[in-house]
């Protein structure tokens, strides 16, 4: 894909309000590779948008919430990368337009809004046959951009890591991007996933689905920290909030609300419980998810409000 710099992505140290000097904790600054098309996201559209090229399609078709940084990554990947796009979007329509959706018609992308009882049928095949009826031929993207390219995809993440380092942490969504650095790893090392869900003990399954699929050998060497979701998906706690603050404050990387934040705080709670060794070495991998902090702003302030 045109202008994403790859070379940007440094591997960096932080600080964390719980450190001890024998952790070392790293965060893979992903968020950095380019103002639009970055983080997990790119690498999980990468070689989808190749395999539509080959293909000669040239629309993309894709599905998300209204707050969506997958839709956001998409329409400006299908603008830099030469398709156009179509957004379904989960829930009904209202003006004006968040900044998400603002962006993504800027870059050309066609939204059309979908109750949320026809958007769970969007994997039935029946479904799929109505869209190829309405919009011709179209490659489409899963929502989250999970699929098997997407896990090739995210595997090259971990090419980017210039540290040593016994752990990967990741936040998971769908668990694409873990199952791609359990991809990437070769059963080298250990990975922890932390569902930004509420109840995301179940995404281990996915993910082993995902990772049959994609014929990736699973060395089992992965495992999901489930309670750090800090209320559920896109919910905010003041204790959340602190730890942002200290973290910005300490080490000037700008974290997302719904996911490298949420994460980041497992990972000091866990150090905090010497769940890690003496001497352990932690890359945390910086996702990206940055453009989704304009639409948490009413709660955030809701929050602090509240205290
Ligand atoms: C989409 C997203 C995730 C989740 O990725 P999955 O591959 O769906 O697990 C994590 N972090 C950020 C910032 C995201 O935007």
């Amino acid at each position: 894909m045109k202008n994403i710099d790859i070379k940007k992505s440094v591997t960096q140290k932080v600080v964390l309000p719980n450190a001890n000097k024998y952790i070392s904790v790293y965060i893979q600054r992903e968020d950095l590779i380019h103002p639009y098309v970055n983080g997990n996201k790119y690498y999980k559209l990468k070689y989808n948008l190749e395999k539509a090229k080959d293909e000669k399609i040239a629309t993309l078709l894709t599905f998300g919430g209204a707050y969506s940084n997958h839709i956001y990554a998409t329409a400006a990947a299908a603008k830099i990368s030469g398709f156009k796009s179509i957004g379904i979007i989960r829930g009904e329509e209202y003006q004006p337009l968040n900044s998400t959706l603002q962006f993504a018609v800027s870059n050309g992308m066609k939204l059309y809004y979908l109750d949320r009882k026809t958007y769970r049928r969007r994997t039935d095949p029946e479904f799929r046959e109505e869209i190829a009826k309405k919009f011709g031929r179209v490659y489409i993207v899963p929502e989250g951009g999970t699929n098997e390219l997407a896990v090739k995809g995210a595997a090259e993440i971990i090419d980017n890591i210039d540290v040593e380092y016994d752990y990967l942490c990741t936040a998971v969504g769908s668990g694409g991007t873990i199952a791609g650095l359990i991809a990437g790893s070769d059963g080298k090392r250990k990975i922890i996933g932390f569902p930004a869900i509420k109840n995301g003990g179940y995404l281990a399954d996915d993910i082993r689905q995902l990772l049959k699929k994609a014929e990736i050998k699973d060395e089992g060497n992965w495992s999901l920290q489930t309670n750090y979701h800090l209320g559920g998906f896109a919910k905010l706690k003041i204790e959340q909030l602190d730890f942002i603050k200290e973290f910005v404050n300490i080490n000037n990387v700008p974290l997302d609300f719904i996911y490298t934040s949420k994460m980041l705080y497992g990972i000091n709670n866990l150090i905090e419980k010497e769940y890690f060794e003496e001497g352990s070495r932690i890359v945390a991998i910086h996702t990206g998810g940055l453009q989704g902090n304009l639409g948490m702003k009413e709660k955030v302030s809701r929050v602090l409000e509240h205290y």
